[in-house]
């Protein structure tokens, strides 16, 4: 049996999944022969998106959706149209999420509330609605996007470590939780994944970043789809409530 060959005919909603490491998560899903439901959080760049997928196989099978992740409402409204469309749900990755930089004296507490809400909450909401589907399956895997920064925070923009913190802490407990349901759940930790707005940086800066990683580059947005891969996959079936580092060696 080939690696991934479980991954074949499944169901896979992938949140934040128009660009970035989620666009890339999309994409090696659908070579893994999934059926995907790709959330973004604009009509137009999830049209964008798909317009991108169809030039590259026409037969792919993915949908696009752009629910407000942090409304518990529009959640279950979203949920319920993907069960229409594909039936079932057998993996959720919950990658959707904001980075922050805001010095603390800076802070006012909405900015703070915003970007716990996009990163936790909206992770919960989708956890809440998805995991009962799968427990009524008898199986079922979670995975989360997390980031090195909750191994050791960083500097600046204490919400985005505190959000990705509370990440491995839901990632961990629900691993505790739901294991006797037949549910898997697991976090990815990267480490500086060149999306975009890495790439558009000067390149000596960039040159700098890598020297001080083990493995001399940046991380690519395919690095961290294929740790999503394999922890979907049932070569991971004795895998739960770990927080893998894809990060060249930067955490150690
Ligand atoms: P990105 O900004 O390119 O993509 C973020 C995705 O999240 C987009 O698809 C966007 O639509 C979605 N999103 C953002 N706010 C949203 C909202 N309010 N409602 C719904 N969707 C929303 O970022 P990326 O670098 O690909 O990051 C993806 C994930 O990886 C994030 O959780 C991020 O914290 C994490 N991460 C990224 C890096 C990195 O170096 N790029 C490192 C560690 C962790």
């Amino acid at each position: 049996m080939a690696a991934f060959d479980s991954l074949k005919g499944k169901v896979v909603v992938v949140t934040g999944g128009t660009r970035g490491i989620g666009f890339a998560v999309v994409k090696a899903f659908l070579d893994a022969g999934s059926h995907v439901a790709m959330f973004g959080s604009r009509e137009e760049t999830v049209h964008h998106a798909l317009e991108e997928l169809k030039q590259v196989d026409t037969s792919y099978d993915v949908k696009g959706y752009h629910p407000d992740l942090t409304s518990v409402e529009s959640v279950k409204e979203t949920v319920a149209e993907i069960l229409r469309d594909f039936g079932t749900i057998d993996i959720l990755i919950n990658n959707a999420g904001v980075s922050d930089a805001t010095p603390l004296y800076s802070y006012d507490e909405e900015h703070f509330h915003k970007v716990m809400n996009i990163n936790v909450d909206s992770m919960f909401h989708m956890i809440r609605q998805v995991a009962p589907i799968m427990k009524e399956k008898g199986r079922g895997v979670i995975l989360n996007t997390s980031s090195m920064v909750s191994i050791f925070g960083q500097k600046s923009g204490v919400a985005y470590p505190a959000s990705k913190f509370a990440v491995n802490g839901m990632t961990k407990s629900l691993a505790r939780e739901l294991g006797k349901d037949g549910i898997r759940v697991n976090a990815i930790a990267p480490g500086i994944i060149a999306t975009d707005m890495v790439r558009a940086l000067d390149p000596k800066l960039i040159a700098g970043m890598a020297a001080g990683i083990p493995i001399q580059r940046l991380g690519e947005p395919e690095d961290i789809a294929n740790a999503f891969l394999f922890l979907a996959s049932d070569m991971a079936s004795y895998v739960t409530g770990a927080v893998l580092s894809v990060d060249g060696g930067f955490v150690g």
